[in-house]
């Protein structure tokens, strides 16, 4: 793998450079201390030392809603075409959102069917993941194979080791991004990378956080939990649906067709949420998941089981800890697998 070096100085001129070609986004500090992905303005203050981001960069790719089509006339409808989209670079991105895009790009795209709308989003995207060095309390990355630094499915990966990052090359896309800026870059030392090394060590020692996931996958994928335990869960469910919100692998959706216009219409899709009752209720109005129970339990099997590393590749949790800061219920994904350790005995 490639190693060069970019100065913290020359970030900015980096990403002015690249908003020509891409929609550049990047972290932006909101309040005292939240972080959202945002169109990046030039000049913007870029920050480095943060935990993550309230809302995953999925948000960009998979919109909260959006049309994905507009249909003009009735006898002979015709459908019009999508503006083209500028492809975006993400500077910042941690590597659990990255590894939660490779995932989304799978789902939307590998299994029998193809939703450009997304994927093209992503095979397009420049992603610029920068390594975690001081995981947050929630983070649980290490377990899921999700961070804090990745081997692949990333652009471009940043360390950063003080007045500079570190900047490995992880593809052909990345390797044209900096070939095409050589002022900005300079050759990576072997102490450079040593460094590297050392965080990631640090980093992995220092996780507040373990979760007993290879016990939880091996219960839920052989339906090894009683009905009782799902019940006590979904007492203490709200059926808010921030969990599903928050979370960079998620993928519920739902879609509508309605007017927009003389002669015209269009479909919309918005993101949804599998633990609110309607997301299954079909047109006759029976709902095979009317128990909020039956919900839950479909939700972390989505979310743990084997069938999904079958299809996916991996499990659908990518250890960024948001549900565990979301939710009311104590439920987010290593406090549900610790209730399943302690009591589905
Ligand atoms: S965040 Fe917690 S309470 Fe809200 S829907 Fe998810 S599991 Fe239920
Ligand atoms: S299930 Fe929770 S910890 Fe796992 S990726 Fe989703 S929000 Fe993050």
């Amino acid at each position: 793998m490639d190693r060069l070096t970019l100065r913290k100085s020359d970030v900015q001129p980096f990403l002015d450079s690249l908003s020509g070609d891409y929609r550049v986004c990047a972290p932006r500090q909101i309040g005292s201390s939240d972080f959202v992905f945002d169109d990046y303005q030039s000049g913007q203050e870029i920050p480095f030392d943060f935990v993550n981001t309230l809302i995953p960069p999925k948000n960009l790719f998979l919109q909260a809603r959006e049309t994905l089509f507009s249909i003009q006339g009735t006898t002979q409808p015709r459908i019009l075409e999508r503006a083209p989209e500028k492809p975006m670079a993400l500077f910042g991105l941690r590597s659990c959102d990255a590894s939660a895009l490779v995932f989304l790009e799978r789902f939307f795209g590998e299994r029998g069917f193809e939703d450009e709308t997304v994927t093209t989003r992503i095979r397009h995207s420049l992603r610029m993941v920068l390594a975690c060095h001081t995981p947050g309390p929630s983070c649980f990355c290490v377990c899921c194979d999700g961070g804090p630094s990745l081997i692949s499915g990333f652009d471009l990966q940043l360390t950063d080791l003080g007045e500079k990052l570190l900047v490995e090359v992880g593809s052909e896309r990345g390797r044209a991004a900096v070939d095409q800026r050589p002022a900005l870059f300079a050759p990576a030392s072997e102490a450079d990378h040593a460094e590297k090394l050392r965080q990631v060590s640090a980093v992995d020692q220092s996780f507040e956080r373990r979760s007993y996931i290879s016990e939880g996958m091996k219960r839920i994928s052989l339906a090894r939990i009683p009905d009782s335990f799902w019940d006590n869960c979904a007492a203490d469910c709200q059926g808010c649906g921030g969990c599903c919100f928050v979370c960079p692998t998620c993928s519920c959706f739902s879609v509508s067709d309605q007017p927009d216009g003389q002669d015209y219409w269009r479909r919309d899709r918005w993101r949804d949420a599998c633990l609110y009752e309607g997301f299954t209720r079909e047109a006759s109005g029976h709902n095979p998941r009317s128990r909020r129970a039956e919900r839950v339990k479909r939700r972390f099997f989505h979310k743990l089981s084997y069938q999904y590393v079958e299809t996916m590749g991996r499990h659908g949790c990518v250890g960024c800890g948001r549900c565990v800061t979301t939710c009311m219920g104590k439920l987010g994904i290593p406090d549900f697998l610790a209730r399943v350790h302690d009591e589905c005995k």
